[in-house]
């Protein structure tokens, strides 16, 4: 019966990172202990101020209808001034459709977007969705890859040669997740000079990270002027306020196209849920020292995980500028054994760890670039540093196969 399935969704991958959170939560739940870097989620409480906005809209009983389709008009409102005052992006409120997360901000810009033959550039390593939700639209994937040495930043000159007279959009997200990559403002304005040339080429910024990073300022490709009517921000609540649960996200576009994306969500899932909604409008009040302080803790949680990865041989990894995920190269390791599996990719790699060293993270793949895993630092400092110590431990019993026998082994 599964070949009922339109061919759309039998061409989709399930989330990379969703079925290792899956399997992870199958092993917890057999009682083996998992020191978990696998899932991109604050490990804290949505800060009590939000809470109460929640309860308060609760108890006044004036939420309970079906909520405005693109979403209620102060909050929308709440966030063109944020993006105003903290990113110089102008926008009206009615260029803002808040959403079921920047998640369903994304599908949406990509369903009213894309029409197959239609070239997207993807900065490669990418967010996992993106290549998906490309996919599903029918448009072409156009993988524009940093190295490692550049903090996974292309150069210009890569992204010129990358554009073709089909192509529709750049997407990127910065800070980036998996990279930790923050375009520089220098660079954003190189970009924009480039695409001063190419006037039909539309800017998807996800800066779902924005408050996570560890410079002096981050600058919003949306601010500047010459792209002003063809950036598309894409932001939310999930990690800044850790509300990865209350499903809010939002996305400020041109006229024209938040309003085919409300139609869109009009006919799909209706407006985000009201009680959300009313927190997410309280999320705006939250000082933003208490942000720079979750920053800073995040920092040194990176901190703490590269300076046990300088003892771990092989390993290479850059120094993220924003966001909570290192992404170490392991490609030293691909044809080493441990006498009992051999280690041939990143997939292999991370199921080893998994197995080995009860380490779970994600398998770089997924994220476009299979040299490398994506380790997630938002988790305690005691998980991380067990995690450490404990691939630490898996890595010293690798060789490089062949050893001694002649046996071919079985892969992971
Ligand atoms: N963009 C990026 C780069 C992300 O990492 C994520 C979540 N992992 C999202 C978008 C989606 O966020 P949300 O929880 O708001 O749907």
């Amino acid at each position: 019966m599964q070949s009922l399935l339109s061919q759309r969704i039998q061409h989709m991958s399930e989330s990379a990172t969703l079925l290792i959170h899956k399997e992870i939560q199958y092993l917890k739940s057999q009682g083996t202990t998992i020191y978990d870097l696998s899932i991109g989620e604050p490990n804290f409480a949505t800060p009590s101020i939000i809470q109460e906005g929640a309860k308060e809209a609760i108890d006044t009983g004036q939420y309970c209808t079906y909520p405005p389709i693109a979403g209620y008009k102060d909050l929308r409102e709440a966030i063109a001034h944020k993006l105003w005052t903290e990113n110089q992006i102008l926008c009206t409120p009615e260029q803002i459709i808040v959403s079921n997360g920047a998640k369903q901000a994304l599908y949406n810009l990509f369903m009213c977007l894309f029409d197959p033959g239609d070239e997207v550039i993807i900065f490669t390593p990418y967010w996992v969705s993106y290549l998906q939700m490309t996919h599903f639209a029918g448009a072409k994937p156009i993988f524009l890859k940093g190295s490692l040495q550049s903090n996974f930043e292309p150069t210009i000159e890569q992204l010129a040669s990358a554009i073709t007279p089909c192509t529709k959009a750049i997407i990127f997200s910065s800070p980036s997740n998996p990279s930790g990559l923050v375009l520089s403002k220098p660079y954003l304005v190189a970009m924009a000079d480039l695409l001063d040339k190419h006037p039909h080429i539309l800017i998807i910024a996800d800066e779902i990270y924005e408050y996570i990073h560890f410079g002096d300022s981050l600058t919003s490709i949306g601010s500047i002027p010459s792209l002003q009517d063809r950036v598309i921000t894409v932001n939310g609540f999930s990690k800044s306020y850790a509300m990865t649960g209350w499903r809010i996200g939002y996305l400020a576009a041109p006229l024209w196209l938040a309003q085919a994306c409300e139609k869109l969500q009009g006919q799909s899932t209706g407006g985000v849920c009201a009680i959300a909604q009313r927190a997410a409008l309280a999320a705006c009040d939250v000082p933003r020292e208490t942000l720079q302080e979750i920053t800073a803790t995040y920092r040194q949680k990176i901190d703490l995980a590269l300076a046990h990865m300088q003892h771990m041989q092989g390993v290479l990894c850059n120094r993220p500028l924003g966001a909570f995920y290192l992404f170490p190269d392991i490609s030293h390791y691909f044809g080493y054994t441990d006498g009992r599996v051999l280690i041939t990719n990143a997939d292999d790699f991370s199921l080893y760890m998994l197995q080995e060293a009860k380490v779970s993270m994600v398998s770089g793949k997924a994220f476009g670039i299979p040299q490398c895993v994506r380790l997630s630092m938002a988790t305690s400092d005691e998980t991380i540093t067990k995690a450490m110590e404990s691939m630490q431990q898996a890595l010293s019993n690798l060789r490089p196969w062949p050893c001694q026998s002649n046996i071919a082994l079985p892969k992971v």
